[in-house]
């Protein structure tokens, strides 16, 4: 048998070593989320040729849920460019949770959540879907049932539009904006449209397999610096030192780092830490990076470790 490809390879022995890991929990604050069979990992990478390779359950279709922050960012410097979405929200970390009301108060209600358009409801959904879908894959869609599940138990999401709204940073109607947030976290992905959306972010913009450009280039390294300050939330600090690539997770087990200019590294497990980042996808994919010998803050003449 020839040997596999050394990136196989890589993923084959992260699969192995951390694919079956004890520990961590489903989430349960959205009921959909609590009943997704925990035993459930993938792993895989796309690179910017639009190369592929991959272990597990990869095409188990899961909610995208913080994930897609990255994509209605993406949507957000596009149309407004980057000097208004600093401005408007901010690329600092907070050193807090998720959701967290404090970090609001701590900065004069300025936001931690993407900037949405003006334009209807609808409109805007249709816009961020269409973001996802392109900077992903097509059959990235919305699971009604996922979306019905966050709806109904979204109250602490809800609380924060209207603080937002309060402190003047909310530029639609606050439930408005909060109905097309919980809507862009229930789509559902497999492991392989979530590491092409990191392919493309690797590539500057350009999808990795039609080969369009959907981001200004521009845009992109600000993605990537948004996501190293808070991809992992009040864990990121702690996966730059260990990891050093820029990440992003979401309380459905998806977790992604990107190459910037090599590849897209995902992977999904629904088991979360205390963060709300997956368990098994930050080893799995820590792992693919350390063995490959891609951190950015690793000069290319040192040596691991
Ligand atoms: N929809 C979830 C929420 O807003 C997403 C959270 C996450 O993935 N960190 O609570």
């Amino acid at each position: 048998m020839p040997n596999p490809h050394p990136i196989q390879r890589a993923i084959d022995d992260a699969f192995q070593a951390f694919g079956q890991l004890p520990g961590g929990a489903n989430a349960d604050y959205i009921p959909f989320l609590a009943q997704v069979p925990d035993k459930l990992s993938a792993l895989a990478v796309v690179c910017t040729d639009g190369s592929r390779y991959w272990a597990g359950d990869v095409h188990y279709r899961f909610a995208i849920e913080s994930i897609s922050k990255i994509c209605t960012l993406a949507l957000a410097l596009e149309d407004w460019g980057h000097d208004i979405v600093q401005e408007k929200i901010g690329a600092d970390a907070t050193g807090l949770p998720f959701n967290s009301i404090m970090a609001l108060e701590l900065h004069a209600g300025k936001p931690l959540s993407p900037l949405v358009n003006a334009g209807s409801a609808e409109e805007r959904w249709q816009r961020i879907l269409a973001i996802q879908q392109q900077l992903g894959t097509a059959d990235i869609a919305l699971s009604e049932e996922l979306n019905a599940s966050e709806q109904a138990t979204n109250a602490h999401n809800r609380a924060i539009a209207w603080l937002l709204h309060a402190a003047g940073y909310m530029y639609c109607d606050p439930m408005e904006a909060c109905d097309v947030y919980t809507r862009q976290c229930s789509t559902l992905l497999d492991t392989l449209a979530l590491a092409t959306i990191g392919a493309t972010l690797a590539s500057g913009g350009v999808h990795p397999v039609s080969g369009q450009r959907v981001l200004q280039a521009g845009n992109t390294p600000r993605i990537l610096a948004d996501m190293t300050m808070e991809g992992l939330y009040d864990s990121s600090g702690d996966w730059a030192y260990t990891v050093g690539l820029p990440a992003k997770s979401g309380v459905g087990g998806g977790m992604l780092a990107v190459v910037p200019g090599v590849m897209g590294i995902a992977a999904f497990a629904p088991p979360l830490d205390v963060f709300g980042n997956s368990v098994r996808g930050q080893k799995m994919v820590a792992a693919v990076a350390d063995t490959l010998g891609y951190n950015l803050y690793r000069s290319p003449a040192s040596a691991a470790p």
